[in-house]
């Protein structure tokens, strides 16, 4: 820690860093932050940033909305584009807390943390490497993000067809300096679609990059007069932005991946198979969480490469969860469910104890699916017993709140505000006149 500190000032001084941006995120994953000039420091490094909690959607009630900032160290890092400035800013990533000094159970990575901590004591350590796809739009003459695509181009297709090259290559500098280990960036399979890899890293680290990433793209496609979107389908009948999320589990004791075993016939361990049966088991109580949006629902549908089943495959595209080719110690499992608005947090705190779950209670996993299902017959799915992902936030939210693993995962307050915040997101939708209805029932009836 003190050489942390020491390193921290270094390159304040070095760098002249004028302001120190104190980060966290709500209950939505939205990032947030308040800014101090560095002659606060010291109160920064104590905990002594305060901010109003009642402010902040899902966090507190307004009696007791006296909350501080506790910065974690090893996110400190210097905002590449404000560099080219006459003057520089830093930010931390840091986790909230009440005025007594314990934990805010309302703050989402306070909630990461926990699971991260129940984990260890079951003798695990979790990886995550998340994917995140984003859309590249183009902006009208005020800056607002219009409807039309930056380019035209398709699945790895490189310049002149893919004008996004530019705009990536700057997104990876800037995650570069930042502090990310980039390892691939590509054009998506949809127009004007995106996405760059980092390397994966401790449950709560990809979380913090997660959320990093999404301001970084944000922010230098701005710079190019785009806008960046992260929302799961913006447009109709093509691909939409997914979040794969890959997971595995460290075995701290025996000091290895604890999804490896080189004596099954798919060289998977038995924890794996139990952790895969813990994921198909809980999933439809937890996509709330991992699919937010009424417009997550529109992703989950045929045809784009996006689940609608809950099944599992060693390689089917088509499946929930797939298992990556790589073995030893990149042995993971990776859920294609999750998409790019769900709070990181949140998601991989869910993610992770449904999986945990699984091995905990020893469950057996259900038959690898091999067929493609997008080209089974409802027959077909019924006699191998391969339900559907909830089909809509409306039915989503209810699955959550009937099943255990978000309350127990979330928390009392956490998981009360999430689903106080989604049925008001939801009687807004219901209640709204959408321009479908006005297009295919005002000038006919
Ligand atoms: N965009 C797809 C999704 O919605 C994923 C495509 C891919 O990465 N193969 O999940
Ligand atoms: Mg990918
Ligand atoms: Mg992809
Ligand atoms: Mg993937």
């Amino acid at each position: 820690q003190m050489n942390l500190v020491a390193d921290i000032e270094e390159i304040i001084r070095e760098q002249n860093v004028e302001m120190l941006h104190l980060q966290f995120v709500d209950i939505e994953g939205i990032l947030k932050h308040v800014s101090v000039t560095t002659e606060q420091l010291d109160s920064v490094l104590n905990g002594k940033i305060m901010f109003d909690g009642s402010s902040i959607n899902g966090f507190s009630p307004i009696h007791k909305s006296d909350l501080y900032l506790q910065p974690d160290l090893n996110s400190f890092a210097v905002l590449p584009w404000s560099v080219e400035k006459d003057y520089a800013e830093a930010r931390f990533l840091c986790s909230v807390k009440n005025p007594d000094g314990t934990d805010f159970e309302g703050d989402p990575r306070n909630v990461l943390k926990k699971t991260v901590t129940k984990a260890y004591e079951q003798g695990y350590s979790i990886n995550i490497g998340p994917e995140l796809e984003f859309f590249l739009f183009k902006t009208d003459e005020t800056g607002r993000p219009t409807q039309q695509t930056q380019d035209f181009a398709g699945y790895f297709e490189p310049s002149p067809h893919d004008n996004g090259e530019k705009v990536r290559l700057e997104i990876y500098r800037a995650l570069k300096k930042m502090g990310f280990t980039i390892e691939a960036s590509h054009h998506e399979v949809a127009r004007g679609q995106h996405e760059i890899n980092f390397k994966y890293a401790d449950a709560l680290s990809a979380a913090d990059l997660a959320t990093t990433y999404k301001w970084v793209v944000k922010t230098v496609a701005k710079k190019f007069g785009l806008h960046a979107t992260f929302m799961p389908k913006p447009i109709a009948n093509e691909n939409g932005n997914g979040m794969h999320t890959n997971i595995s589990l460290f075995d701290i004791e025996k000091k290895q991946n604890a999804f490896y075993d080189a004596d099954d016939e798919r060289e998977l361990s038995e924890t794996s198979y139990q952790f895969i049966a813990g994921l198909l088991e809980n999933v439809p109580n937890f996509v709330a969480v991992t699919n937010p949006l009424v417009n997550s629902y529109k992703r989950l549908v045929p045809g784009y490469e996006a689940p609608c089943y809950i099944a599992w495959s060693a390689a089917n595209r088509s499946a929930l969860i797939r298992i990556p080719a790589m073995r030893g110690g990149a042995t993971r499992v990776e859920i294609r469910c999750p998409d790019p608005s769900a709070n990181p947090y949140l998601a991989f705190a869910t993610i992770a104890s449904a999986g945990l779950d699984g091995v905990e209670k020893e469950m057996t996993a259900p038959e690898e699916l091999v067929e493609d299902i997008f080209s089974m017959t409802d027959e077909e799915l019924f006699l191998k017993e391969i339900d559907h992902l909830p089909t809509s936030l409306e039915e989503a939210v209810t699955e959550f709140e009937e099943g255990v693993i978000g309350r127990n995962t979330l928390g009392e307050h956490v998981f009360n505000e999430y689903v106080d915040v989604k049925r008001s997101e939801l009687d807004s939708f219901r209640t709204t006149v959408h321009g479908w209805e006005l297009e295919n029932y005002h000038t006919k009836f």
